[in-house]
């Protein structure tokens, strides 16, 4: 695959929350001239059927899917190895666009599929026994490089879709809440993947920081597991 960088000169949607997507991209629409409906049609093939460019948004006249990517970007994370277990339990390797690797988890129960998902490459802290604790700390994820694991399983043929994610994957995320906290509002918004906030677990093992409570306070139903 041909991973698309975000480009300095080009907004890149996946960073943005639906609401501020829809927002970028109706003022877009205004200037090129077409119309609003168009703002929902290109929202829903960000995360909920997601689009592997804009190209793909068939639904979309050619001259504004043109016109859209010289604008717009939309960042794709590197599926480089997928090895799946015995019990049905699937580990996903991404390479970012400046080589970092990172793991995804995708863990089949019944009606679930549990995604846990990483949120730094490598990690601070060194909790024992932990590969990545070992690796040390190399860079926070972006919302697109976090909730972009979930789209880039929702974008294989035949698709992995998560019913239910875990931020247990490398990295600590309240130690990255600026890039944690617009991504749960992706994977949780009715516009983005829609998992139930009863369905989304961030787990940590350090204490909270202040913006990360202060988020929790406003997001009541997001579980967050200490470990
Ligand atoms: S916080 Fe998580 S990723 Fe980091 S060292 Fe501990 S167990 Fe490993």
């Amino acid at each position: 695959m041909i991973m698309e960088r975000p480009m300095p000169d080009r907004v890149n949607l996946l960073d943005l929350t639906p609401a501020a997507a829809a927002e970028s991209l109706a003022a877009a629409m205004r200037e090129l001239g077409h119309p609003s409906y168009r703002v929902g049609q290109v929202v829903r093939r960000l995360w909920q059927q997601p689009a592997s460019d804009f190209d793909a948004m068939r639904e979309l006249p050619a001259a504004l899917r043109s016109a859209l990517a010289e604008r717009f970007s939309l960042p794709r994370l590197a599926l480089t190895a997928r090895q799946a277990s015995t019990d049905g339990t699937e580990k996903f390797l991404f390479t970012l666009a400046d080589g970092q690797a990172i793991e995804t988890v995708a863990i089949p129960d019944g009606d679930r599929m549990t995604f846990c998902i990483s949120s730094q490459a490598g990690c601070a802290l060194k909790c024992a026994f932990c590969a990545t604790g070992a690796m040390g700390f190399q860079r926070n994820l972006l919302p697109h490089e976090i909730a972009g694991q979930v789209r880039e399983l929702a974008l294989l043929d035949p698709p992995v879709r998560a019913t239910n994610i875990v931020f247990m994957g490398m990295g600590e995320p309240l130690m990255n809440w600026k890039a944690v906290d617009p991504t749960l509002t992706i994977l949780n918004s009715p516009d983005g993947f829609g998992i139930g906030a009863r369905h989304i677990t961030v787990s940590t093992v350090s204490a909270p920081s202040s913006s990360a409570s202060r988020s929790r306070s406003t997001r009541p139903r997001m579980c967050c597991a200490r470990s």
